[in-house]
């Protein structure tokens, strides 16, 4: 179902009016996770001020450690939709427990599947049968065509509004995070027609490292990027390494628009 030869027009995700898969270029931006309704709001602000419309924040964080932060829950999905409500944004949110799918498009946008939930069959069965846009992250070590399936498992269920994103897989290389599969967007671009999005932020868990990915992933045809922006990453409860301050945040995107890439 998600293949190109079943359907050779792109498929196209209208979210609030931003319309990803049209060819142009989308841009997601929010903090890792959703800690207080201050935190997030601040970032929105930012956000609006560039006229960005796509807000992203975990409330359930799959974290390596049991004993990290592991995110606010419901109370971080009511957080995100307050603050969409206030600006008129649309919310990006990672749900891990199938059972709370239908609970959680009360609040959100998009449901995001993440890394390591890829090839968890039930979370994709759930996913598909709502009436929600999803974002599929690209699992760890997942294969392009394990990745494909696991987006065949959502439409299957009859939901074709999904967004695949490459995230960065595992390799033997450790100066970056993952390995950010960059030649994953044309192949997925011509396999499949569903919009593809890059995620700099923990493809390549490198500060440094975005803007020039993000330009590769444009240059390449992704339909959009995804980056995170905390107000005050040094204190974040997670990803504080990676994550933009407000001022990387206003260089990193004006740098972004005044690359001849994006349209
Ligand atoms: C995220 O985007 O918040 C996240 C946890 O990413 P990933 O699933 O790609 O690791
Ligand atoms: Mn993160």
């Amino acid at each position: 179902l998600v293949s190109r030869k079943k359907k050779p027009e792109n498929t196209i995700v209208n979210l609030k009016g931003e319309t990803i898969g049209d060819g142009k270029q989308h841009f997601v931006f929010g903090p890792c996770a959703v800690e207080s309704y201050e935190q997030v709001a601040t970032v929105a602000k930012a956000m609006k001020e560039k006229g960005l419309k796509l807000l992203r924040g975990g409330a359930y964080k799959p974290r390596t450690s049991p004993y990290d932060f592991q995110g606010l829950g419901v109370e971080g999905l009511k957080i995100l939709k307050r603050v969409a409500d206030e600006f008129d944004m649309a919310v990006i949110s990672e749900i891990v427990n199938p059972a709370d799918i239908e609970m959680a498009c009360d609040y959100i946008d998009v449901i995001q599947i993440g890394a390591r939930n890829m090839q968890n069959f039930e979370l994709l069965k759930a996913a598909g049968a709502v009436k929600k846009p999803v974002l599929l992250k690209r699992g760890i070590s997942a294969t392009i065509e394990e990745f494909i399936n696991a987006a065949e498992y959502i439409m299957a269920q009859g939901n074709g509004q999904i967004i695949l994103c490459e995230r960065g897989i595992r390799t033997y290389e450790r100066a970056t995070r993952n390995t950010l599969d960059i030649s994953a967007v044309p192949i997925l671009k011509q396999e499949t027609h569903l919009p593809v999005m890059v995620d700099v932020t923990h493809s390549t868990g490198r500060r440094d490292l975005l803007l020039p990915c993000a330009k590769a992933a444009i240059a390449i045809g992704a339909d959009g990027v995804m980056a995170e922006v905390h107000p005050d990453p040094a204190v974040a409860l997670s990803d504080a390494q990676q994550q933009m301050n407000l001022d990387q945040f206003d260089h990193f995107y004006s740098e972004l628009l005044a690359s001849n890439f994006v349209k």
